[in-house]
């Protein structure tokens, strides 16, 4: 088995690693490293949690460490591009953590953001800048940034690029960078179209392929339930019931809907039934976003809602359930989605909600990933449970607290967790605040 210690690495790194406690590396760092390390271009295909970010940034760090130049004022030195703002801060913090031993600056820019502060942060010139294609433009375009000294570059997640409509601002950025670098372009799916891009960055690529899209969902259970579109919000209120109460499994919950208005509507319902919930989402301003995402990290608020945009790259481990309360219609969607409960070699469960309309993107995701979902009926009372639940919401300001913040967790009673979704019993309270609603009545 490979070491880190085998790659070649250098010092400051090998130190920066040891915080980390990784063990050995994933599969993408030990081919890819030393392939970065001899200043080869990499063409990657490999989704988030593979490890790729440490299997672009390490051998990176380690060359911009290793060679003497510095960073002249408002130029960087290695650029990275990233489709989303979060993608874009997580592979930041990357960085910075694995160059800590080294005197390596290290800048984010997207939108959202101060272009004041981020004309502050590049006046004196970075080593690595971390930019989405929009706000890395703009700040070309006021004279804020100069790519002439660009000396690697990386596209991340070039799928998703294309996907937002990057492709004109990829092909500016192209322009503008010297001839004599390194490239690195990672993407999870390689379409002809994603081929074509690629071939664009690169010369002469080293090509490393890991975990293709439809085997990472070996890792996770996965589960399908059969449910009209409009009983979906109660299904869901159950089963976060049952999932966060006493008996339940939940730890924390990724939701994913079509639309960020539907996003929305789900945190309004689920607020209804006393379940607290963030959206996370592009209508959402940058601080809603980070505080959206801080609160499920630390896990004061155990339920985020999302779209497949904002959900792209979110690095959280110890997502015990991803529920898809929509399914996405592009199947690749549906195997990113739950990835995020499968980090790092973790296991992890995710439940399907399918509407009738969507019986087709079903069969379009098993075809991908060659596994049939198993099928969780609807529990026997379901109806009369969701017109309980229909009718005993009530107006979101009302109540705020999830139904798992009011049970102090050293209440919890850790049992052999079944992984198979349970819904709970239907008309039997658990909580105390369903007990005296039901009382109330
Ligand atoms: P990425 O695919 O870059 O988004 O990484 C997914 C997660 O895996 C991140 O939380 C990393 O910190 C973690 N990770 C990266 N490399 C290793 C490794 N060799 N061993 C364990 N975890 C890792």
């Amino acid at each position: 088995m490979t070491e880190f210690s085998d790659l070649g690495l250098s010092q400051p790194i090998m130190q920066a690693l040891a915080l980390k406690e990784y063990g050995e590396p994933t599969p993408i760092q030990a081919r890819a490293i030393p392939i970065l390390l001899q200043g080869r271009d990499l063409l990657g295909i490999a989704q988030t949690g593979t490890g790729k970010t440490a299997a672009f940034m390490l051998p990176s760090i380690d060359r911009l460490i290793n060679s003497d130049k510095r960073p002249q004022p408002r130029t960087c030195r290695m650029l990275v591009l990233a489709p989303t703002r979060e993608l874009a801060s997580q592979i930041a913090e990357n960085a910075k953590s694995y160059s800590r031993f080294s005197p390596l600056k290290v800048a984010t820019v997207f939108g959202g953001t101060s272009l004041h502060r981020n004309k502050q942060d590049l006046a004196g010139g970075v080593d690595v800048l971390v930019a989405t294609p929009g706000r890395l433009i703009d700040l070309i375009e006021q004279g804020f940034l100069m790519l002439r000294n660009v000396e690697i570059l990386v596209l991340d997640e070039a799928d998703q690029m294309l996907d937002l409509g990057f492709i004109h601002a990829l092909k500016a950025i192209v322009k503008l960078l010297p001839a004599k670098r390194q490239s690195l372009f990672f993407s999870a799916t390689m379409p002809k179209t994603i081929k074509e891009l690629a071939d664009k960055f690169l010369t002469d690529p080293a090509q490393v392929s890991v975990a293709p899209a439809a085997t990472t969902a070996e890792r996770v259970d996965q589960y399908v339930t059969f449910v009209n579109q409009m009983e979906k919000q109660a299904l869901l209120t159950m089963m976060l019931r049952a999932g966060f109460s006493e008996r339940g499994n939940m730890d924390r919950v990724l939701i994913f809907t079509r639309t960020k208005h539907g996003a929305d509507r789900v945190v309004k319902l689920l607020a209804g039934n006393g379940i607290a919930a963030n959206a996370i989402h592009g209508n959402k301003s940058q601080p809603q976003r980070e505080r959206a995402l801080g609160e499920f990290k630390s896990g004061k608020v155990k339920i985020l809602i999302a779209t497949d945009i904002a959900a792209r790259g979110i690095d959280v481990s110890g997502v015990s359930h991803v529920i898809n309360f929509e399914l996405p219609n592009v199947p690749e969607q549906y195997v990113h989605r739950i990835g995020r409960t499968a980090r790092a070699g973790a296991a992890g469960v995710a439940i399907a909600y399918c509407a009738d309309d969507e019986k087709a993107y079903l069969r379009g995701i098993e075809k991908l990933t060659k596994q049939k979902i198993e099928v969780v009926p609807l529990p026997e009372n379901f109806l009369a449970e969701a017109e309980r639940i229909k009718k005993s919401r009530v107006a979101p300001a009302a109540t705020t607290r999830s139904d798992q913040e009011e049970r102090p967790e050293r209440n919890r009673v850790r049992r052999p967790k079944s992984r198979r979704p349970n819904f709970g019993h239907a008309g039997k309270p658990k909580t105390n605040r369903a007990r005296r609603r039901a009382s109330s009545r």
